[in-house]
């Protein structure tokens, strides 16, 4: 029989020999009563578990007379009993008893363990289950030894428990009771003790674990937090008892991430992961949680386990070391690391969009002479500045690096035109340029920019970032202190444009402008009925600048509303300074543009020509291009319509280019029709031409429209437009357009004819 299935049937067998109280004398149920009141008053005290056993083994000794208590523990490793209580035996019977080996003559407390059963020796010196320790029962007079078996819980044998007397004898009913009794105690006892180490020892785990531990129940609501919890969140225990832990989340995960993290609990009884938190004073927090789902005998989760550290300072310093290997020290800037995958990916989005983008290539010129004549120091210093400017001009989508040096990349997102880059540029070097305060020194600089543009000038991050580097060396080249297209046809194209741009700004106000007139001849009388008036720009460097090449210019740069503006004042003034010197009935036709339609106040402007210069309205005549009708024609009908009701006249210019279309022409209340130059110019030659005017002249006729034929530069054009009754012409063969002056010559002249 294995000491298992002994122990079994030994528990059986306790249990049916236990002593019944029946068989007791009502003094002996009142002494044992007594003692295990003085027991449990021990227990109840908190006394330590040896202390109780110790008075345990005392009080057994007091209803024994003439006998010793002992209590014995087994040593599971080393296969012997020890003798853990024993109060009333001197030390030296201590130390014999110690290290006792269970066996068949091992002594009443040796059999116990090796027959798993009480042992109870009336004559310890003729028993054969003491014939291995006779000689201790002779030395220490022990003549009878009862023992009992000591069990835990799970009734597993743990020890002896003895009383030994000093005279031969066997135990009576109350005896064994007294045994039963010590016994279940003591088991009672150490377990208990067991019991508290192991909670006294998780305890100590809970409160001085460095992390943060959360202990809830089935529903989640929290039991207990330790101290590094209220260190970390701000929250005391009291605080968080019986919350939620959803009380420490942040805003900044949605519901979905907590769903996820419940499924992952439920389904594997575990999640862990990075999660942001909040504490008690509102701050956000990154930690690593653990969560554990602690079930209960029958499998149902009966608690869950949150250990959780703040790794706020780790997720600190991988962003610091990230930051560092990303950006300019000096600057801040991103470095060129970083920024190749800006590029890349400001490609990849331009591409998919079909947006144009721009890299700019900055270097500042003679930088070195900053840090050969001021140190190194004023140099950093001029660095910083410079990226300081560079990003006060930047809009959020633009990207901008330090590339090493003194050279810094930009990339320009989403720009429409080169011009648009170009003026960019400009501002950039504009700002560059300014005297900059460097402590007591005060340091001009100039810089150079090379530019390169997505998709034109290369599809990729490598061409692009090669070309603006190539554009900016020919900036440098070509004298520093500019810009430079990586194309250089764009570079003329966007110079010349930018340079008419700026001029134009200051062309009204250094009274650049002049108006020309070019007479308008009655066929039939050959009379002057009016002139038309085509703007001059006498530009201080390109001399004479022709329309063509900056009224378009003026139109994308809205500066042709002040223009325009200026235009119908000085007209108007001309015509009735006219009128009033004898060119009476003289018609003055003004060209507009269709930005004056859609950005200026017609009306308004043109009332205001007609005040200042007192000039009748019936004697303006407005020139508009089809264009400019059909174009939002509501709000253009409405503008046209009290322009009409002021009383002056509308023609149609470069009539037969556009839409030609009769219905606006009888909305509009059109007056005249200008046949445009290329029709009359090809006429005579040009059947289909000729027959193009006579149609016009024919349906503005029927229209009741006068007509006009613009370009007339010889005398042979003049027959057929008289014999399709065209009513006047305006070209070279009568007269180029000239000053005001020289048309009052040509008008005196005329009529000296
Ligand atoms: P447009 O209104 O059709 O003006 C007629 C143009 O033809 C003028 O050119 C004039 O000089 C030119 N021309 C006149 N007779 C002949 C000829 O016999 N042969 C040839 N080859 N050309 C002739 P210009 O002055 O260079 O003006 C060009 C255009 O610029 C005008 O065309 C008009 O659209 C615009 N423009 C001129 N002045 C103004 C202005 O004050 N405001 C606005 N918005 N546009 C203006
Ligand atoms: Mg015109
Ligand atoms: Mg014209």
């Amino acid at each position: 029989m294995n000491h298992n299935a002994k122990a079994h049937h030994q528990s059986c067998n306790t249990q049916v020999d236990t002593v019944q109280y029946s068989v007791l004398s009502e003094t002996e149920k009142e002494q044992i009563l007594t003692l295990q009141q003085a027991i449990l008053e021990l227990v109840a005290h908190g006394h330590d578990h040896k202390e109780i056993i110790d008075n345990l083994c005392r009080l057994e000794e007091q209803l024994l007379p003439n006998s010793v208590a002992s209590v014995m523990l087994l040593d599971e490793k080393q296969h012997c009993l020890n003798v853990f209580a024993a109060p009333s035996i001197p030390e030296e019977g201590v130390r014999q008893l110690n290290g006792l080996r269970p066996g068949p003559g091992a002594g009443s407390c040796g059999n116990v363990i090796y027959h798993q059963e009480p042992v109870f020796v009336s004559d310890t010196l003729t028993d054969a289950r003491w014939v291995d320790i006779r000689p201790l029962a002779v030395h220490f007079g022990l003549m009878a030894c009862w023992s009992m078996p000591i069990y835990t819980e799970g009734r597993k044998i743990i020890g002896t428990f003895a009383l030994s007397s000093f005279e031969h004898r066997a135990p009576s009913q109350f005896h064994r009771k007294l045994l039963e009794i010590g016994a279940s105690i003591i088991g009672i006892v150490l377990e208990r003790n067991k019991q508290a180490e192991y909670l006294r020892l998780s305890a100590k785990v809970f409160e001085s674990s460095g992390e943060c531990i959360v202990i809830t129940d089935a529903r989640q609501r929290i039991l207990s937090v330790n101290s590094t919890f209220t260190k970390i969140t701000g929250y005391s225990s009291e605080e968080v008892q019986g919350q939620q832990p959803g009380m420490l989340n942040s805003s900044l995960h949605d519901p979905e991430f907590f769903q996820n993290m419940s499924h992952t609990l439920q389904e594997n009884g575990y999640w862990q992961g990075e999660i942001w938190d909040q504490r008690k004073n509102g701050n956000i927090y990154p930690l690593w949680l653990g969560l554990t789902a602690i079930k209960d005998n029958n499998n149902q989760i009966s608690n869950y386990i949150g250990i959780f550290s703040d790794i706020s300072e780790r997720k600190e310093a991988e962003a610091r070391i990230r930051y560092l290997a990303q950006h300019d020290v000096l600057t801040g800037l991103p470095n060129r690391t970083m920024f190749t995958g800006d590029l890349v990916s400001a490609i990849a989005s331009a591409k998919k969009l079909q947006q144009h983008l721009a890299l700019l290539f900055i270097d500042l010129d003679h930088f070195k002479n900053i840090n050969d004549s001021l140190g190194h120091h004023y140099g950093d210093l001029l660095l910083k500045a410079t990226a300081e400017r560079l990003k006060s001009r930047l809009k959020a989508s633009d990207s901008i690096c330090r590339q090493g040096g003194d050279e810094f990349i930009l990339i320009l997102q989403d720009i429409i035109t080169p011009d648009e880059v170009a003026h960019i540029a400009e501002r950039l070097i504009s700002v560059l340029s300014t005297p900059i305060q460097l402590n007591e020194h005060e340091v001009t600089v100039s810089a150079s920019i090379g530019i390169a543009l997505y998709p034109e000038d290369g599809d990729n991050e490598e061409t692009l970032v090669k070309n603006a580097d190539a554009a900016m060396y020919h900036a440098k080249q070509s004298g520093r202190d500019q810009y430079r297209f990586f194309v250089k046809s764009l570079n003329d194209s966007v110079h010349e444009r930018l340079t008419i741009e700026n001029g134009l700004r200051k062309a009204l106000e250094r009274n650049e402008f002049e108006l020309y007139y070019q007479p308008q001849i009655n066929l039939v009388s050959g009379k002057m009925t009016g002139v038309e008036a085509l703007i001059r720009w006498h530009h201080p460097e390109f001399g004479m600048v022709p329309p063509s090449r900056f009224i378009p210019v003026a139109e994308d740069s809205g500066m042709i509303i002040p223009i325009g503006d200026w235009v119908l004042k000085e007209a108007c003034r001309q015509a009735a300074a006219w009128h009033q010197n004898g060119l009476e009935e003289i018609m003055m036709a003004v060209n507009l543009s269709a930005v004056q339609f859609r950005r200026g106040d017609m009306v308004k402007s043109i009332y205001a020509a007609l005040e200042t210069s007192g000039l009748d309205p019936a004697y303006l005549e407005l020139e508009l291009t089809e264009s400019i009708l059909i174009q939002d024609t509501e709000k253009v009908l409405a503008t046209v319509q009290q322009l009409k009701a002021l009383g002056v006249k509308l023609a149609i210019d470069d009539f037969g280019t556009g839409y030609s279309s009769l219905s606006y022409l009888k909305r509009f209340n059109v007056d005249k029709l200008k046949i445009d130059q290329s029709f009359i110019r090809n006429m005579v030659n040009d059947p289909s031409d000729a027959a193009i005017v006579h149609a016009i002249i024919q349906m503005a006729n029927s229209l009741k429209l006068k007509t006009i034929a613009e370009g007339v530069e010889d005398q042979s054009m003049l027959a057929p437009l008289r014999l399709h009754h065209c009513d006047e012409a305006q070209g070279y063969y009568f007269a180029r357009p000239m000053p005001a002056d020289e048309l009052m010559r040509y008008a005196t002249a005329k009529i000296g004819k």
